[in-house]
């Protein structure tokens, strides 16, 4: 899979090219919408709501459907348990530079959860290298366990991808990706915690 893929990697990523160098020519302005981006401000719950997920083991096992109260924290208190970097990524929709983060490059066998709450997000066995230096995934492990959300900051019209449970941005969703879904999504390694198969 992963021999196929490198061949069809060179418009994506020349795309993501053109659209991050056109993102840093237009500066300020951009970065301040890029900083508070009003529709993901407004999408993190601040009341207690109950949630639907899918619950894996750590070897990647279906276990169960829950209902489960939404996990939601202080911005301090996610500030303190995640640090700055992965605070501005997780709880502010920042994106990590290309090729900065620790699982791009990564091919071991295992899941992959979300930084701050563990729900399970991804599977390795859905893991494509995408050019892009983001790690990439064609699905998410369970359908319930990611929210989509229409982002249109930065002047364009984008997916976010956001943890059900606790509401941390991961990354987007593009739909030039592989078999068999042709989605692409691309994720921050800083919202995200391997767990390695044993
Ligand atoms: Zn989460």
């Amino acid at each position: 899979m992963f021999n196929s893929d490198l061949d069809r990697d060179e418009s994506p990523t020349s795309r993501r090219a053109f659209l991050i160098s056109a993102a840093a020519g237009l500066g300020g302005l951009l970065l301040w919408q890029w900083k508070t981006p009003a529709i993901l401000e407004a999408a993190p719950a601040t009341e207690p709501k109950d949630v639907t997920i899918i619950v894996f083991s750590d070897d990647g096992h279906r276990l169960k459907t829950s209902r489960i109260p939404k996990v939601i924290k202080t911005p301090d208190q996610w500030r303190q348990q995640l640090g700055p970097g992965v605070f501005d990524i997780t709880r502010n929709a920042d994106t990590e530079i290309a090729y900065s983060g620790k699982y791009w490059d990564l091919h071991d066998k295992g899941i992959y959860r979300c930084i701050c709450c563990d729900n399970a997000l991804f599977d390795s066995a859905t893991k494509f290298d995408s050019g892009t230096g983001w790690p990439s995934f064609w699905a998410p492990i369970a359908k319930e366990n990611v929210t989509e959300i229409r982002d249109t900051t930065l002047g364009l019209v984008r997916t976010a991808v956001a943890c059900t449970q606790c509401d941390a941005h991961l990354g987007h969703v593009f739909d030039d990706g592989p078999a068999p879904t042709n989605l692409r999504y691309c994720m921050n390694s800083a919202s995200l915690r391997f767990v390695k198969s044993k």
